[in-house]
């Protein structure tokens, strides 16, 4: 929805300057709604339009940020910050893998906690977060545009893959308010992409987002209806982009150079880094024609050889294939195909390289992608026509995104009881009574938990808490309103009221937070794999509830009603308390079918003790309303 602020001196609308950012692995870019169309912003006097996403520091710690800290990054490739994003969010333990490619060093102090990057000038060292670092690119992209409005800009909208999790997308918020910017929204970069291409003014149909940029990939199936875009499904790899284009020519020029010159370039940093640009250099210049010179100075040797652009087409295909999966995942969890897709959009530098236009276009039955505008700005033009939004520039437009995995609570036996179930479009919100299931209880737990497990101890586990005090009344007659709901930015509150007392207690997490893609993948698939043992495992403990929530309220009335008991036939007593005594021995067992089989024979021998017991409540009641009436 749009927000239109009003000036309150003036009485006039007055516009918030919003500006739109793509905080990229490899390049940043800042843009903003000029008039009906998003542009990017340059620098005023380089005019350049990007920032490469790169922090040099020199030996007093200052920070030189973007294209003039790219030189430095083969002179002092341990001082010279680049792919931060990757790290964004993350502990020691979880970028342990990555330390091999990045020639800067990580702290291993603390494994779990965020990582922090080792910056030493030789005499003393200082530590610096993901989110320390980003925050200096997001500053440079704000300088920019402060320079263009001269005047300060102080709101934006950021974009982050459709894959980052939680914690990600906190860090990222985190850089955003470092930075001296308040971040509205975060927004996942293919609905940003899909934005730019003003795809939501069009036909209602499918489009497919295809974004392989610098360190990731993310592949998004969205539905447009009616001017409304709906995430059917996105699915992705965090750690595949441009930057492993550019590993796989190095290691193929690295096998060339040891034989050459018996030196492996990736056991030197310095020289595996210009090795790097070179690589990337080459590769670029083949997007635009057949064929590039390499020159490389090896130790003051020359290392020269032309690359052919068919030749590198056959190094990096194995790294293009790596999208297939992800693709035809994100397909299959959408529900549709190939020949479904209507509009097919390329995001991201890496594909402007030939080889992946053509795989993708091939991939998507030789639909021809939409290519028009340049694969790395329309992230950020498309951040910009959101920030036009939340600034009431541009008409509505409705996004909604949808939930991976499902939310519930845990109940009675240790059953899982989803209630946002997952797919399901954020925001949302959903509620649903439950009870209680033993006499007099004075609080209730309510465990929230996320998964497609039946049971709650195959979930993971959110939040746990107690809301009491709450009357104490028979099972089953309490009225607790359990009430999940889901925001845009994917946090979960969880409220629960007693219908009765009115009493209220919440509680608020955020359900992707420290949760990897992979984690939600394991835990989707877990949920299939695990399908029929644990419907069985379900249906057993809902049988075993119900006998023993029988059993319980058959003693009850006994003891309670007792002269009623006692006036009933003695075969009928007999047969009540052979007929407990025998569900109480197989309630234990995992025969749930013969459970049910004596559970049901218990409620028919009980039926004329029940009634003769509910006779003679009315009874009393009636007796009771004589007394009442007299009094
Ligand atoms: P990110 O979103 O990860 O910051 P970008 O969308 O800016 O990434 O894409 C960066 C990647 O695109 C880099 O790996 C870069 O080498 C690659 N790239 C940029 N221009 C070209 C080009 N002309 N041909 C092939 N790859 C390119
Ligand atoms: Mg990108």
């Amino acid at each position: 929805m749009a927000r239109i602020p009003i000036d309150i001196r003036t009485g006039t609308i007055k516009k918030e300057r919003i500006i739109g950012i793509d905080l990229g692995t490899t390049n940043s870019l800042v843009a903003y709604m000029h008039g009906d169309n998003p542009a990017i912003i340059a620098n005023k006097n380089t005019k350049e339009r990007l920032v490469p996403s790169i922090v040099y520091f020199d030996e007093n710690f200052n920070a030189i940020v973007g294209s003039s800290a790219r030189e430095f990054l083969s002179r002092f490739p341990d001082r010279t910050i680049y792919s931060v994003k990757r790290l964004m969010g993350k502990a020691f333990a979880d970028v342990r893998d990555e330390l091999r490619h990045l020639p800067y060093r990580i702290s291993e102090a603390e494994s779990t906690s965020v990582c922090k990057i080792e910056i030493s000038n030789g005499k003393e060292t200082r530590l610096f977060t993901p989110i320390e670092i980003s925050a200096m690119i997001l500053k440079e992209l704000k300088r920019w545009a402060d320079d263009y409005f001269e005047e300060p800009v102080t709101k934006a909208v950021i974009t982050v893959p459709a894959y980052f999790n939680d914690a990600q997308r906190q860090a990222t918020k985190d850089a955003g308010k470092l930075a001296g910017l308040d971040v509205l929204r975060i927004l996942n970069e293919p609905t940003a992409a899909s934005l730019a291409y003003g795809l939501d003014k069009k036909k209602n149909g499918l489009i497919a987002v295809y974004d392989l940029g610098g360190g990731t990939f993310d592949i998004s199936i969205l539905k447009l209806e009616d001017g409304i875009f709906d995430v059917l499904s996105t699915n992705g790899d965090t750690h595949l982009g441009g930057d492993d284009i550019d590993l796989a020519l190095m290691k193929h020029l690295a096998i060339e150079i040891q034989a050459q010159f018996g030196l492996d370039p990736f056991r030197n940093a310095q020289i595996a880094q210009r090795l790097r640009l070179e690589c990337e250099r080459a590769k670029r210049d083949l997007s635009e024609r057949e064929e590039t010179e390499i020159h490389f100075d090896v130790c003051g040797k020359p290392f020269n050889r032309t690359l052919s652009r068919h030749e590198f087409e056959k190094v990096i295909a194995p790294v293009v294939e790596r999208t297939k999966a992800p693709c035809l995942k994100a397909l299959k969890d959408a529900g549709v195909t190939t020949s479904e897709i209507d509009e097919v959009v390329l995001v991201g530098g890496s594909t402007r390289t030939p080889f992946v236009k053509r795989f993708v276009s091939e991939l998507f039955g030789g639909k021809k992608p939409h290519d028009e505008l340049n694969p790395d700005e329309v992230v950020a033009l498309g951040a910009a026509v959101q920030a036009g939004v939340l600034s009431g520039d541009a008409d509505d437009i409705l996004l909604l995104d949808i939930t991976p995995l499902s939310l519930g609570i845990e109940t009675v036996g240790g059953v899982f009881v989803p209630i946002i179930p997952r797919n399901s479009k954020v925001p949302i919100k959903v509620a649903q009574e439950f009870t209680t299931s033993v006499d007099n209880q004075t609080g209730i737990d309510i465990h929230v938990l996320q998964g497609e497990r039946e049971l709650a101890q195959d979930n993971r586990s959110l939040a746990k808490f107690t809301l009491k005090p709450i009357p104490p009344l028979p099972a089953g007659m309490p009225r607790i309103l359990v009430t999940f709901a889901l925001d845009a930015n994917g946090i979960l509150t969880v409220s629960a009221k007693d219908q009765r007392s009115g009493k209220e207690q919440s509680i608020e997490v955020k359900p992707t937070y420290g949760l990897t893609d992979e984690e939600v993948e394991k835990m989707l698939l877990a949920g299939f794999e695990h399908a029929q043992e644990d419907v069985e495992k379900r249906l057993l403990i809902e049988a075993q509830v119900e006998a023993n929530a029988l059993i319980a309220a058959t003693e009850k009335s006994i003891e309670r009603q007792r002269e009623i008991f006692e006036s009933l036939p003695i075969e009928e007593r007999e047969a009540i308390r052979t007929v407990v005594a025998e569900l109480k021995s197989v309630v234990t067992g995992t025969d749930r079918k013969l459970i049910a089989e004596v559970t049901e024979k218990l409620n028919q021998v009980t039926t004329h003790f029940a009634q003769e017991a509910m006779n003679a409540a009315v009874a009393r009641a009636l007796e009771r309303r004589k007394v009442d009436e007299v009094a």
